[in-house]
């Protein structure tokens, strides 16, 4: 007899939730990770998330309660409840190579929330831990064996190995996730060339002197000649503290230096000269095409293992919960797996539409098609000309379409800047990643 029903390798947002769905059900399952605790983040996430609209094809109302707020995926069909409240965020800034300013507001209905990342693994958590699951920290998958009736997983813990059988495998383990790697799930996956680490810091006292929001650096002079960005994200701790993470390319020590040149030397240090860093994190983070079949004999993969990036908290819980429900159908002789498949396709845009995983990356690509006396004369316009709406689709998918078709509007840019535009608003993943690597090989 297997020792589990279930081995979920990973307890992040996909995998916490699996574990608490499948113990509900009925189903023992273990829960495995290398983190010694698991209700603390550790992986960099600046914490905005997308609700009462629609985004990958789900739909999560959101209703405060008091100092909590429920969460309702109307499609997929559950309910979490988060520990805090979410601030609506409706400000959005970027910060060319010569420090020229654009801004889009949002008056009504705000472009994302803001949320503790933390918070999220306390709340899965506590929740799971009041099930039957089990959970081994400080634990690494090293590799897995299939056969008929099962998986074998061997993990190692604090210098031992361990040999663990169960009927099915969720490998939940994230971006760059070794469950793929190890069973050959990537052989499929087109690798676009784009790795790079991030460092993350939290930083107080920022005297920021523009409206609360989201900002975007780019351009070498804001790094001492480095290639890179910055973004930088409200954080929920209150006004004055951000979130600002990097964009940077390998050694990861390239992450640090250019978050320490921007904060400490750059043309926006004085913002910073206050500031105390009260959080650091990183990762590394690489871009493979989605999955397509995410399932390979008795493993499923949910949430980033499978994903084009990163499926957000948000939509890493729902995979979560539905790769719980498949797999117990699974178990009980149903086509889970293929049901979970259908679902996949169905939420995350970029399984059936391959644009998608464009439209997800051009937001931070985007200054790479134009030269920076473009981006300043852009920016300079939508100065005089503030882009102020009551609302917009500004998702991830969306936003660089929705910069782009502000840009178009301003008075006097020219028939040869739209038409760029309008490339950038088609242009698919291989006109993206041409642009890429046109920079990467200009080094
Ligand atoms: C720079 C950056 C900013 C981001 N900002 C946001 C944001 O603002 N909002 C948002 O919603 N999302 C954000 N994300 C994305 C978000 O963090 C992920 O989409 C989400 O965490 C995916 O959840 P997951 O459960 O699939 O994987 P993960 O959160 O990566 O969880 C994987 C788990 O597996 C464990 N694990 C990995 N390998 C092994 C192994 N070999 N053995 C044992 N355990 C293992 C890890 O310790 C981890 O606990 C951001 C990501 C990055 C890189």
């Amino acid at each position: 007899m297997a020792d589990y029903d279930v081995i979920v390798i990973g307890c992040g947002p996909a995998g916490m939730m699996a574990c608490g769905e499948l113990a509900k059900r009925g189903v023992r399952v273990l829960g495995i990770d290398k983190k010694p605790k698991l209700d603390i983040n550790i992986r960099t996430a600046s914490g905005y998330c997308f609700l009462d609209q629609s985004f990958n094809h789900e739909y999560i109302r959101r209703t405060p309660q008091g100092s909590r707020t429920k969460l309702e995926y109307t499609d997929t069909g559950f309910t979490v409840t988060y520990g805090g409240s979410m601030e609506g965020i409706h400000h959005s800034h970027m910060f060319s190579d010569t420090g020229k300013h654009w801004q889009v507001t949002v008056t009504k209905k705000p472009f994302y929330h803001i949320f503790n990342p933390h918070q999220c693994h306390a709340d899965r958590f506590a929740w799971a831990s009041k099930t039957s699951a089990e959970f081994m920290t400080e634990t690494h998958f090293r590799h897995v064996t299939q056969d008929e009736s099962g998986v074998r997983v061997k993990v190692r813990r604090l210098g031992k190995d361990i040999y663990l059988t169960a009927k099915k495998l969720i490998a939940a383990d994230g971006l760059c996730s070794r469950v793929a790697k190890v069973t050959g799930a990537n052989a499929s996956r087109t690798n676009f060339g784009m790795k790079g680490p991030t460092i993350e810091y939290e930083l107080t006292s920022v005297e920021c002197p523009y409206d609360r929001g989201d900002m975007f650096f780019f351009g070498a002079k804001n790094f001492g000649g480095r290639a890179g960005g910055i973004i930088m994200v409200p954080s929920c701790h209150g006004e004055g503290i951000f979130r600002m993470e990097t964009m940077s390319m390998l050694p990861a020590s390239t992450a640090t230096d250019l978050i320490e040149y921007f904060t400490k030397k750059g043309p926006y240090a004085g913002w910073f000269k206050k500031s105390d860093v009260i959080e650091t994190s990183g990762v590394v983070i690489e871009f493979l095409s989605p999955m397509i079949i995410p399932h390979v004999g008795h493993i499923l993969f949910a949430g980033d293992s499978a994903a084009y990036g990163e499926c957000l908290y948000q939509s890493a819980v729902m995979a979560g919960y539905k790769a719980a429900e498949c797999v117990a159908g699974e178990l009980d002789g149903k086509p889970g797996f293929d049901e979970y498949t259908t679902w996949w396709a169905d939420h995350f845009n970029w399984v059936r539409e391959p644009k998608a995983m464009a439209d997800y990356t051009k937001r931070v690509l985007f200054p790479r098609f134009f030269s920076v006396e473009e981006l300043d004369y852009l920016f300079d316009l939508s100065n005089k000309y503030p882009i102020v709406m009551e609302q917009a689709e500004a998702s991830p998918y969306t936003f660089s379409t929705m910069m782009m078709e502000s840009f178009m509007q301003l008075p006097g840019v020219s028939d040869e800047l739209k038409q760029r535009m309008q490339f950038i608003i088609d242009a698919d993943m291989a006109q993206v990643a041409q642009v890429v690597g046109q920079v990467q090989k200009a080094k």
